[in-house]
């Protein structure tokens, strides 16, 4: 998976065209890695979110970068974790395979995700590991125009989790 990487780092520094930002269902922002992004960006980022409507779990929207060096971010409200039982599997995998449809529509060529769910909404990380990595690695079996996906990860437990399922990918 020579198209997939996994990173340490803020991710509002990011080169990517696009960032995706772990948003919750309004889109007028919050903390953590939304709260940093909407900072980087300026105020017209939510000034465009505000025409949005807000956004389902698991889906996803595109606005400008404005100030970020993204040219565009791509919003998804990841699944508050309630135990596992309330889908939020399939909620969080949804997240990774609508950001990136949407990419793909938008001819998008290099992308980065934060570690969606894992910080405020409290998904257990290796599980959210476990499914962003298999969602981003059979997006790109099956795609030849996504030239890099990143996922920055802000603390050292995060990129482990992350970094140990892309290793399982590699094949010996
Ligand atoms: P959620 O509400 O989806 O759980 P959070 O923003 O609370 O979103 O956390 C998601 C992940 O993003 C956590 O691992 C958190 O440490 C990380 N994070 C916070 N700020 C940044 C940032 N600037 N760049 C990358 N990751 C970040």
């Amino acid at each position: 998976m020579e198209r997939f990487y996994v990173t340490k780092g803020d991710i509002v520094r990011a080169k990517t065209q696009a960032i995706v930002n772990a948003a919750n269902t309004s889109l007028l922002g919050g903390g953590g890695v939304d709260g940093a992004i909407h900072r980087a960006a300026g105020p017209e980022l939510l000034l465009e979110c505000e025409t949005l409507g807000g956004c389902k779990t698991g889906e996803a929207k595109l606005t400008g970068g404005y100030k970020l060096k993204a040219q565009y971010v791509i919003h998804t409200p990841g699944p508050i974790w309630r135990g596992g039982n309330w889908g939020e599997e399939e909620l969080l995998a949804n997240c990774y395979k609508n950001c990136l449809q949407l990419a793909r529509q938008h001819e998008i060529t290099t992308i980065a995700f934060p570690s969606i769910s894992t910080g405020v909404y409290r998904f257990p990380v290796e599980l959210a590991a476990s499914i962003a990595v298999r969602e981003i690695v059979s997006f790109l079996e099956n795609d030849q125009q996504m030239e890099q996906v990143l996922m920055v990860c802000f603390d050292d437990t995060t990129y482990q989790a992350y970094e140990a399922e892309r290793k399982k990918y590699i094949k010996a």
